[in-house]
């Protein structure tokens, strides 16, 4: 096994992996930015890092500061965790030329599912179902009225290279198609630097259902059943849980086996995720993730499968530890994106100092988090604050335990959606199943978010009075002592 393996990540996921590494008995190094010197993450590395400033172009996405890194402290492996370099091909090809193993599939791999026009292709090619839309990128004005007349409105413009919800918009009519596109393809230019984009039929209420991919150097492969992401804002997943309520045994077999065919066409190896769309029961390839998913800890919950050790195990060239007979799915998951934003303005990030924290526990309740009473979270990277995972034997049970733990769940000093989940999971329609990616506007949640962010600052603010009483006795006291110990010297 590898003897020391460095987290070119931070945050939440950068812990995530180093527990991991920790029961496997594997050091771990940090690499961290100005703006993490105090974070959770560097404190738990073995060794730790610096490698730049605030921004992460010039720090987390900074190949040459990350390879220094590695190479100083003697690190076999690299493990990318999720966003910054983990679906960088060229982060891949230097990791494989450094003689460093990814931990992750292969260069070749990552290039052909980083393109959707491609990753489109190579599915409908292996007889997956695609979502109808245009085979390559749109060439011209006329191309995309021609094609999107073809498709039929309602259709959405995409970029090819496109990646957490951004670079995409929805066109209803043909009078917003020329205007789109050029917006579209402005925005893939600047955030993606790849101005392709191509045109899909808009499905008007799919669900958003994924599957996980585990497979290694050995040619076998599993997939680790279903995951539901419809609750989203903005085309980005919020909540997320395991299995699917939509889910029957057949289709599973059916999506499962979409899923399998779909990672050994592009030859992957390593954990991934298969994205579909369900719609009116028909279901439609989506993109492939290749790299661990943010929600992965659901799975995990339901299936008992460590899927980050699996990935290490895989990278290290031994064997998944499981065949697809031997997974079982055992009760229910559903996690919450904690992110410190206000949900009541157009869920705008709210960076800030966490003054008081204390997360929920109790039975079933895991958190995923690399935050602390007294850390700031910084207005440089993703808000999320923590993920709040709960397992329950059924769905029913599973929600209950979810408002209980956001009832425990204590954060003073930065605004969070934690209204916003509490009202998702008091909603009716969620608890009879009935989910789509439009749910948050179908349902007007932000009305019972309002009512509920309403109660929560009386409670909150009565919380933070008594804390504030509390931290004037500890400041008291510790005067005290002070002034005691002064007076003896
Ligand atoms: P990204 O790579 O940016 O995450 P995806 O292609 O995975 O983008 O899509 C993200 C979300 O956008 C989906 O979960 C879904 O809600 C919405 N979406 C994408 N394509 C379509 C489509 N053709 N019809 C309806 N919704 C779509």
């Amino acid at each position: 096994m590898f003897s020391k393996i460095l987290v070119a990540n931070r945050g939440e996921i950068a812990i995530r992996v180093m527990r991991a590494c920790r029961e496997l008995g594997i050091s771990t190094v940090a690499v961290y930015s100005e703006a993490d010197k105090n974070a959770l993450f560097v404190k738990y590395a073995d060794e730790a890092y610096f490698i730049g400033p605030p921004q992460s172009s010039q720090s987390y996405l900074n190949m040459d500061n990350i390879f220094n890194a590695i190479h100083e402290s003697g690190s076999e492996a690299v493990h990318p965790g999720y966003g910054f370099l983990s679906e960088n091909a060229d982060f891949v090809k230097r990791c494989k030329s450094d003689g460093i193993v990814f931990i992750g599939p292969s260069e070749k791999t990552i290039r052909g599912a980083g393109s959707k026009i491609e990753a489109r292709k190579t599915m409908q090619k292996a007889g997956i179902p695609v979502i109808p839309g245009t085979e390559e990128g749109i060439k011209n004005v006329e191309h995309a009225i021609s094609a999107a007349e073809e498709i039929g409105y309602p259709v959405i413009v995409k970029s090819s290279a496109g990646g957490g919800g951004i670079g995409m918009k929805v066109v209803k009519e043909a009078t917003e198609i020329e205007q789109t596109i050029e917006s579209t393809q402005s925005v893939a230019r600047s955030v993606f630097g790849d101005e392709t984009v191509f045109i899909e039929k808009y499905l008007e209420e799919p669900r958003h259902i994924e599957f996980q991919i585990l497979a290694d150097s050995h040619d076998n492969i599993v997939h680790l059943c279903d995951r539901e992401c419809s609750i989203q804002r903005r085309h980005q997943k919020l909540i997320e849980e395991a299995p699917s309520p939509a889910m029957t045994l057949e289709l599973r077999e059916r999506m499962g086996a979409s899923a399998i065919k779909a990672a050994k066409v592009i030859d992957y190896v390593n954990s991934g995720t298969i994205e579909f769309l369900y719609s009116k029961g028909d279901y439609y390839f989506l993109e492939v993730n290749t790299r661990l998913q943010v929600e992965h800890p659901i799975t995990e919950v339901i299936t008992g499968v460590d899927l980050v050790k699996e990935q290490i195990n895989i990278a290290y060239g031994g064997e998944i530890s499981m065949k697809q007979r031997d997974v079982h799915i055992n009760g229910w998951a559903i996690e919450c994106r904690i992110n410190a934003e206000d949900p009541l303005n157009e869920f705008t990030p709210s960076p800030g100092k966490i003054r008081r924290y204390r997360s929920p526990g109790g039975p079933g309740v895991r958190v995923d988090s690399g935050v602390y009473a007294g850390y700031t979270i910084s207005p440089y990277y993703d808000s999320l604050v923590s993920k709040l995972s709960v397992w329950a034997p059924n769905r029913m049970e599973a929600i209950s335990r979810m408002k209980r733990a956001l009832y425990e769940y204590i954060i003073v000093g930065v605004k969070t959606n934690i209204p916003f989940h509490k009202a998702v999971m008091n909603n009716r329609a969620f608890q009879n199943g009935n989910l789509t990616t439009h749910f948050i506007d179908d349902h007007h949640i932000l009305k019972e978010v309002e009512k509920l962010a309403y109660d929560e600052k009386s409670k909150d603010g009565s919380l933070a009075a008594a804390l504030e009483t509390d931290n004037k006795k500890i400041a008291a006291v510790t005067a005290a002592v002070g002034a005691y110990l002064n007076q003896r010297r």
